[in-house]
């Protein structure tokens, strides 16, 4: 298990999948091959021009907190419209407990946004029904997600860019995440909704960061001096590092999203943040450092 120690707080690494997920050029529409290139070999698979990524939780303890961020794909799950994530079956559950973490030690979960990569694990299989996987936990969920992906609430996402009416599989698969993996945590009085920022813990801080998603965050965390960012999908790749005004093609409002990205960004290149988003492989964490246009990283190196 990897992890690093930042301050007095513990970073542990908890990988549910590493690897080549799809075309390069798609994740990251409007940025040419050629910048794939200078991914480095972590990150794109020159000979099949794909993009390598990954699928993990962040497990933070500090100040006598286990904080979960964000929490996978989940298992069992119907994603009819994502083959890779669907009746998918992992060892999540074993690799925390090789972290030395059960489910019932931990008492914060944090869901940079409700897409179905960072909820899944919210809820489990019990009894065929989906229950809440860490039962003494407080769910922090972004208010302007839930609202979003309520699948009561259908009409109010025509403001987006990439109106999720034109794609009825995508809005299909939203409900299904929403009922299998948000709906029970509401239920079992273990939600806590927020907005604007909100300090969860020591050193904790939860701060919109919207566009992704309406209600995409990031965390901060702050600890003997040492600071660093949970960015969930502000970024897929080091790509947009170097360029950051370009976004994945899961985002949902452009604009948005690419103005929420430097900001973010500029802020841990000014603080000496580390940056740690969803979705990197290889180092999977970096600091950033301003080359005029864009951000380079200083890859973090882990403990085993
Ligand atoms: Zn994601």
């Amino acid at each position: 298990m990897e992890r690093i120690e930042l301050g007095d707080a513990e970073i542990i690494r908890v990988t549910e999948w590493q690897g080549s997920f799809a075309p390069a050029v798609r994740i990251v529409p409007g940025l040419a091959e050629s910048a794939w290139h200078r991914a480095g070999a972590d990150h794109y698979d020159p000979v099949d021009g794909s993009y390598l990524g990954a699928l993990q939780t962040w497990v933070v303890r500090t100040g006598g907190r286990t904080v979960v961020v964000d929490t996978g794909v989940g298992d069992d799950r119907e994603r009819p419209a994502t083959p890779m994530f669907h009746h998918r079956k992992g060892r999540f559950l074993d690799l925390l407990a090789e972290a030395g973490i059960r489910p019932e030690d931990v008492d914060t979960v944090v869901n940079t946004h409700l897409h179905a990569d960072h909820v899944g694990w919210n809820t489990r299989r019990h009894d065929g029904r989906w229950v809440p996987t860490f039962p003494n936990a407080v769910y922090h969920l972004p208010a302007a997600d839930l609202a979003f992906f309520d699948p009561a609430a259908h009409q109010d996402a025509a403001h987006t860019t990439a109106d999720p009416a034109a794609d009825p599989a995508r809005r299909a698969e939203w409900d299904q995440v929403f009922t299998d993996s948000i709906a029970p945590v509401l239920s079992a009085g273990q939600a806590a909704p927020w907005s604007g920022t909100r300090t969860i813990g020591p050193g904790l801080v939860l701060e919109q960061a919207p566009g992704h998603t309406p209600g995409s965050s990031v965390l901060r965390l702050s600890s003997g001096g040492r600071r660093a960012v949970f960015v969930g999908d502000l970024l897929h790749s080091p790509v947009q590092l170097a360029h950051p005004a370009c976004n994945s093609c899961f985002c949902l409002d452009r604009a948005q999203a690419a103005a929420s990205r430097l900001r973010i960004l500029h802020q841990a290149a000014d603080q000496g943040e580390l940056v740690i988003p969803a979705h990197f492989a290889g180092p999977g964490a970096a600091h950033v450092e301003r080359t005029g246009s864009g951000f380079a990283p200083r890859w973090t190196r882990w403990t085993r």
